[in-house]
């Protein structure tokens, strides 16, 4: 029988009560209770949420004022009895509104999915062992231990906290952290006064606790009103907005066009249907329907691409910043190096210990150097037994055989290195409990724990940072500061990572049972130990493809500056040996930093206060800062970075939170991955945008063109295109030419080429005037196709209904040819398609194979016939479109070798 949960009367029960209640215990739930439960529960997982659902996402592709044009210009057509043009124009919103939907669903889904990619875990107490679980495992009942930066993932009845306070905005909507302690509280409570217990979804942003879980899933709070997990809204980046303000502009731009072309018909004398109809096709004609699903596709594309290299974004319009990143600011620890720590060389004050045995080895020995003898318990056990106890890393035995690890790398190596010295620390934890912690945090950059010998002395241990160790000892101390930082400087300095050791006993009548700051002085140095953090190989060549493509790469840690300068050296990650600490940098001014910022590229002993610090200067200077982040204090710098970078492996969750991309295995190598996709995001994009817009203002020109000189027949203007015609190239181009172009790969230069200037506009005057070439040869090869079929069939003798029909089916089969070939040009808008390989896009030939058939479809079709009022070509006709269009290679293949000659 399951114990039945207590509906939402937790808060004001006992511990012990609820303890009972849900038949568990602070060691835990067994694992075969653990399976029970999770067949009761269920997994701890609330519904996806939905994001906008499907209907109105639907709708969001008729949101968009150029749909408005058409659907306004589909309403008018009705008006004046052109029912099958209006169905038409109706039938190609809607198609469009489909394709787009179709796309954009997927691109949701699959983005969705990768952020599963990133498991969230928890620590919980099971069968008297710390076990790190994936969160959805959670079932009422288990004990959960919670630290600063966690993200509570199931309603908790606190048994234990110290100076606990969450972030409960998401279910308060409180953003000051809110303070937590284990007293009952009253049954009345609303969620906010809820002291005792902390919710699903939200935050623990300091202290530590204990507790148990009471609901999960759909039971939880935060469950049961899931419409609020709406995740922030999406920001729109630089490109995005300046994308959005070129549609407005044409937009504008259409509708003055339009307006001028009803003018010009009415002034030609052409009837006001005429004249109405005229201003229509203009308006199908210049709206560019694919621009926006260019814009969400090439962006999807480029985040599934993205996290195949190991880098999740968590939004969509991230991506095309990361392209114009100048400036990486990394975390050593962890991100350039690999986190696996070993104890190598120990000194307790007088000799050294060199320490046998890498990584996650148990076996190893430590020998003094001098003799190479086996250390000895008077000399460093006291040392080693600081490093078991002052230390919440737990280490065991799975029932499968393996290491099971829980904490700290660097506590890690603490206990493997006690452990080759013959101290097992869940035994000697027993026989000095615990009374009091002052966990570590990158501020204090020290750990202090208060035990009770089994001598029944109360004993203080300290480790930390050899700065912030060596101010709270003895002015009497045996072993002078000046010759502790000697030692520690040369340990530092071949890229060790050093911590000191202190301790303190208590006078035996103190009754003291925790810290108090009065007690943070007057401690006994007791030794260094240093430690190896290889750095990750791939990481050296990372760095050199930064360098070719002009970024500059920053290391920021808080380990020793010669820590910091022999790793820098080793993945020659900077030009000079500048380093600069915290201190130094707090006693800058603002214009002081900006200066620095621009030589120095290593940054020690900072704390995270002088990351935010760091991304305002660097952002003053006018870069874009990419920049990582792994801890609760970290969040600032995060959010006020262009990219926020957070681990998956190591990182808090409150720093994912903050960030837009998560490294799934915490490697520097995938920032350079991500900047490179970056790039080659946004270069598809500008490729889908050059190649659409002159296609759009092609045809613009030839409808402006035949309304200005074009013969009437009948007061019937002769046109080279119908409006459904127009609708007809712009749709087919939309969907099957550019969406092959968001696949195209990657430039020869992505990475060896400066990075983006986000002053200049994304549109250069080459470019401009390249689209212009485009159009004018467009508007030009098909008014002229055009006038010599009509003026061929009519000289032989047609009836000129059918000569026009077919003249206009020769036309739009031009322009779909200058489609096709414009459309191998702008594979690349710097090369020749050889460059790029011809054969390097294969869905670029998918593509023309689509919109060939579709185009054979709508000439030789009598369905499409009487839809489009398309007739059947002859070869001929066929092959003269093709060999017109084919010039526009030829011309832009010329303009592109001045252009490059030009450079
Ligand atoms: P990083 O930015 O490289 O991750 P940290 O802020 O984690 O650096 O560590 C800075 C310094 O603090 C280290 O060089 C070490 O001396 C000390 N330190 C690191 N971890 C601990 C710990 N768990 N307990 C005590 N001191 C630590
Ligand atoms: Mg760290």
């Amino acid at each position: 029988m399951n114990p039945t949960p207590h509906p939402n009367t937790w808060h004001s029960m006992s511990f012990d009560a609820v303890i009972e209640q849900l038949r568990t215990s602070p060691k835990g739930l067994s694992s075969t209770e653990v399976a029970q439960r999770i067949k009761n529960y269920g997994p701890n997982k609330i519904t996806q949420r939905k994001g906008p659902g499907a209907l109105g996402l639907f709708f969001s592709q008729f949101m968009d004022p150029l749909i408005y044009i058409l659907l306004a210009s589909s309403v008018i057509a009705v008006l004046m009895g052109k029912t099958t043009d209006a169905a038409v124009i109706f039938g190609v919103i809607f198609i469009n509104a489909i394709i787009g939907f179709v796309q954009e669903f997927q691109a949701n889904n699959a983005i969705r999915n990768l952020l599963q990619l990133v498991p969230e875990y928890t620590t919980v107490v099971r069968e008297g062992l710390q076990k790190h679980i994936e969160s959805e495992d959670l079932v009422p009942g288990d004990y959960v231990l919670l630290q600063a930066g966690d993200r509570i993932s199931a309603d908790i009845r606190l048994t234990f906290a110290k100076s606990l306070s969450c972030n409960e905005s998401i279910l308060t909507g409180e953003s000051l952290p809110s303070e937590k302690s284990t007293a009952a509280v009253e049954v009345n409570a609303v969620v906010a006064d809820r002291k005792s217990m902390v919710f699903s979804g939200t935050f623990v942003t300091e202290g530590t606790a204990e507790g148990v879980v009471v609901a999960t899933g759909k039971k939880t709070e935060i469950g049961q009103i899931s419409e609020l997990m709406q995740s922030t809204g999406e920001v729109k980046s630089p490109l995005t907005k300046s994308i959005e303000k070129i549609g407005k502009t044409i937009t504008l731009a259409i509708l003055i066009v339009g307006l001028l072309v009803f003018i010009i018909g009415l002034f030609r004398h052409y009837t006001l249907v005429e004249s109405m109809l005229s201003a229509i096709t203009l308006a199908v004609a210049a709206i560019p329907e694919g621009l926006p699903a260019v814009i969400t596709i090439s962006a999807a594309i480029g985040i599934i691409r993205l996290a195949k290299r190991k880098a999740v974004m968590r939004h969509l319009s991230s991506v095309e910043t990361l392209g114009s990143t100048t400036v990486i600011c990394s975390d050593k620890t962890g991100t350039l190096t690999r986190n696996e720590m070993t104890v190598q060389i120990i000194w307790d004050g007088e000799n050294r210990y060199t320490v046998t045995g890498l990584g996650t080895e148990v076996q190893g020995r430590t020998l003094l150097e001098s003799t190479a003898t086996e250390a000895k318990e008077e000399d460093i056990g006291e040392l080693m037994r600081a490093g078991a106890l002052c230390n919440d890393a737990t280490l065991h035995v799975a029932e499968d055989g393996t290491w099971k690890m829980v904490g700290d790398p660097t506590e890690l190596a603490l206990i493997f290195a006690s452990r080759k010295f013959g101290i097992n620390e869940s035994s000697i934890r027993e026989e000095w409990p615990r009374l009091d912690v002052k966990p570590f945090d990158s501020v204090t950059k020290r750990m202090i724990t208060l035990h009770q010998s089994p001598g029944d002395e109360k004993v203080i241990y300290l480790k930390g940072a050899p700065e912030t160790v060596i101010p709270l000892l003895q002015k009497t101390d045996a072993i002078h500061p000046e010759k502790i930082k000697k030692e520690a400087l040369d340990l530092a300095a071949s890229g060790l990572r050093i911590l000191a050791f202190a301790v303190k006993r208590l006078a035996p009548d103190d009754r003291i049972n925790s810290l108090e700051s009065r007690m943070l002085e007057d401690f006994t140095f007791l030794g260094l130990m240093a430690m190896k953090d290889p750095p990750r190989e791939e990481v050296k060549t990372a760095i050199k493809k930064c360098h070719d493509a002009g970024i500059v790469v920053k290391m920021i840690t808080g380990d020793h500056p010669a820590t910091a300068l022999a790793i820098a050296k080793e993945l020659a990650l900077s030009k000079n040996e500048l380093v600069v600490t915290g201190q130094e940098l707090q006693q800058m001014d603002d214009a002081a930093l900006q200066e620095t910022v621009k030589t120095t590229d290593i940054y020690a002993r900072v704390s995270p206060e002088d990351k935010l610090r760091l991304v305002k200067a660097l952002q003053a200077n006018g870069e874009i800062v990419a920049m990582t982040g792994d801890g609760v204090n970290d969040a600032p710098a995060l959010k006020r970075a262009d990219i926020g970078i957070s681990m998956g492996v190591s990182g808090t969750a409150v720093a994912r939170e903050a960030s837009d991309m998560i490294l799934v295995n915490d490697n520097f190598e995938s920032i350079e991955a991500a900047v490179e996709e970056g790039r080659h995001v946004f270069d598809n994009l500008l490729k889908g945008i050059v190649f659409i817009l002159p296609t759009s203002i092609g045809l613009g020109l030839v409808t402006l063109f035949a309304v200005s000189f074009f013969p009437t027949v009948e007061g019937v203007l002769i046109r080279p295109m119908l409006p459904v015609q127009v609708l007809w190239v712009n749709l087919i181009t939309a969907v099957a030419l550019t969406l092959p172009l968001a696949l195209e790969a990657m430039e020869p230069d992505v990475m060896n080429r400066p990075p983006r200037d986000q002053q200049k506009p994304f549109l250069s005057a080459v470019l401009a005037l390249r689209m212009i070439i485009v159009a004018l040869v467009m508007a030009g090869g098909t008014v002229g196709l055009f006038l010599w079929e009509y003026n061929i069939e009519l000289e032989k003798g047609i009836d000129a209904t059918k000569a026009l029909a077919e003249a206009q089916t020769m036309a739009v089969t031009a322009m779909v040819f200058f489609q096709i070939f414009y459309l191998l040009n702008c594979r690349s808008l710097k090369y020749n398609v050889g460059a790029i390989g011809y054969f390097s896009n294969p869905f670029i030939y998918l593509g023309i194979f689509v919109v060939l058939l579709a185009q054979l479809f709508f000439v030789y079709a009598p369905i499409m016939n009487r839809w489009f009022s398309s007739l059947p070509l002859n070869l001929e006709a066929w092959s003269f479109s093709a060999a017109v269009a084919a010039s526009i290679l030829v011309i832009v293949g010329i303009e592109k070798w001045i252009t490059s000659k030009l450079e």
